[in-house]
């Protein structure tokens, strides 16, 4: 547990910390984790702000960390062979203080209800940053998309949607993709809802475009990543990211994109995972190939080295004690955008050692607290998850506006909405930690400008 965590014992958060650890989580659950790292982060508030001081009273805390409720269901669905599989589904509606809930469905077979309230808890606050009308939650499954056909992925969803669908809604709850959730399973997701319920409307985002789909919604995280960096560095009077060597790990929906708008900006990403082994190609990646792999063949990234001999390819089993192959990579900027805890305290040590000026979060709460506790006290600049991804969510939301006004956005009118967002959230954040005392930290920053939106919200609430 986190040593100062100690120090805080007649704080409001402590208690809260202590209470619900004792009650919901084991020590080394993720929600507790991403709770615990806000819950200290907001302590300035707490001592500054004369509103917050009644916390004790308003139990805004309590309420924060408390989901509005968690649904869980049964999914049964046919395999290839007519076998009946049986999955578990969820949907953790967390806060709809500043509008639906909203947040995306994971399939994944480490899906679980703790994973599921430490992805909710940090939409809420992510949600918040981008000043957007949007509640926080989180859905998904234990169901393995790897591997599975077509066909098996369709019936899954089918199945899945049966139950979802009577408990979302446009004005409701509105999910998304993440992990194992593409514009396929969108698209499928979204026709069985059609089906259940007669009506098409923008109840999914990351739609398909002829579904009612945004343009730019698969591009929105990984480019959102990049610009939170770009206006970041030059906050800080960095250098900028051109021509500078940038390690990427992950190669997924984020990754890819980060990967495409660093190519945009003359910078040359080296990088990118998956879970079983990490591509290094010291001449850049090679992004089409990546995307082919990826999204079409959907193998493993050792078949990169086929067409690229000259590409490094380092599985799982040779990656260092305690640490990932692609943080000891030299590098300018890095870009963890694959999956929690997935950059340590060994991994940490390494990128500052090597020089490296800067850490953006792709996937949600990649570090884990000690590396976030190294990073944040050496002079690299560190940007949270909540705020550098949310692009994402971001253009989720365009997407909703669009789907309810019926119009349709250009591709170039959603890039520059989004790069206008991304800089809009990283002045809030630096300006944020400004006032309260901790100047450069963007982690506070973020969890102190997130919370209290939402929480200033839940205050004018009715009880
Ligand atoms: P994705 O398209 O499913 O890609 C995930 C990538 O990460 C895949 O390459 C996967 O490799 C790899 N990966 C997954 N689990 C791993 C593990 N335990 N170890 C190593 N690699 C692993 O997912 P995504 O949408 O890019 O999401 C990535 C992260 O960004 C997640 O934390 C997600 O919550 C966050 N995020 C996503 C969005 C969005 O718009 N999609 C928005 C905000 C935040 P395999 O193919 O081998 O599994």
């Amino acid at each position: 547990m986190n040593k100062n965590i100690k120090s805080l014992k007649d704080m409001d958060p402590k208690a809260e910390i202590e209470k619900l650890k004792n009650e919901n989580c084991a020590e080394d659950d993720v929600f507790f984790q991403a709770m615990e790292e806000v819950l200290i982060s907001i302590l300035p508030l707490f001592k500054s702000d004369k509103v917050f001081q009644d916390s004790k009273k308003s139990a805004i805390i309590r309420r924060l960390i408390t989901p509005d409720r968690v649904i869980k269901f049964k999914v049964t669905w046919f395999d290839d062979n007519q076998n009946v599989q049986v999955n578990t589904g969820y949907r953790v509606q967390f806060n709809n203080a500043l509008g639906p809930y909203k947040g995306g469905l994971r399939f994944h077979p480490s899906v679980n209800e703790g994973i599921l309230k430490f992805l909710g808890f940090e939409q809420i606050l992510k949600n918040a940053l981008t000043g957007l009308p949007i509640g926080g939650g989180k859905g998904g499954s234990d169901f393995d998309p790897r591997g599975k056909s077509d066909f098996e992925v369709m019936k899954f969803c089918v199945a899945f949607m049966k139950e979802l669908y009577k408990h979302i809604g446009p004005r409701i709850d509105v999910p998304a993709g993440d992990i194992g959730v593409g514009g396929r399973e969108i698209g499928y997701l979204f026709s069985e809802y059609k089906k259940m319920t007669s009506s098409f409307e923008g109840v999914l985002t990351g739609k398909p475009d002829f579904f009612g789909g945004s343009l730019m919604r698969p591009e929105a995280t990984g480019y959102g990543v990049v610009y939170f960096t770009k206006k970041m560095l030059e906050l800080e009077g960095k250098e900028t990211l051109e021509g500078k060597i940038c390690t990427v790990s992950g190669a997924g929906n984020v990754a890819l994109h980060a990967i495409e708008k660093l190519q945009h900006l003359g910078a040359i990403p080296v990088s990118c995972t998956d879970s079983k082994g990490t591509i290094y190609d010291s001449r850049g990646v090679d992004l089409d190939l990546l995307k082919e792999l990826k999204l079409n063949q959907r193998v493993s990234l050792e078949v990169y080295t086929e067409t690229h001999a000259e590409a490094k390819y380092i599985p799982v089993s040779e990656y260092p004690e305690g640490g990932h192959a692609v943080w000891s990579i030299p590098c300018y900027a890095a870009f963890p955008c694959a999956t929690q805890n997935e950059l340590t305290e060994v991994d940490a040590k390494s990128l500052i050692k090597n020089g490296c000026k800067s850490v953006t979060e792709g996937a949600n709460m990649p570090s884990t607290a000690e590396a976030v506790h190294i990073m944040i006290k050496s002079d690299m600049c560190l940007a949270p998850a909540k705020a550098a991804n949310a692009g994402g969510v971001a253009v989720s939301a365009f997407e909703m506006s669009q789907n309810a006004s019926m119009s349709k956005w250009s591709f170039d009118e959603v890039d520059s909405k989004l790069e206008e967002t991304m800089n809009d959230i990283c002045l809030n954040v630096a300006n944020t930690a400004k006032e309260y005392g901790v100047e450069g930290n963007y982690v506070d920053g973020a969890n102190i400008a997130g919370f209290k939106r939402v929480a200033e919200a839940m205050r004018a609430e009715a009880i």
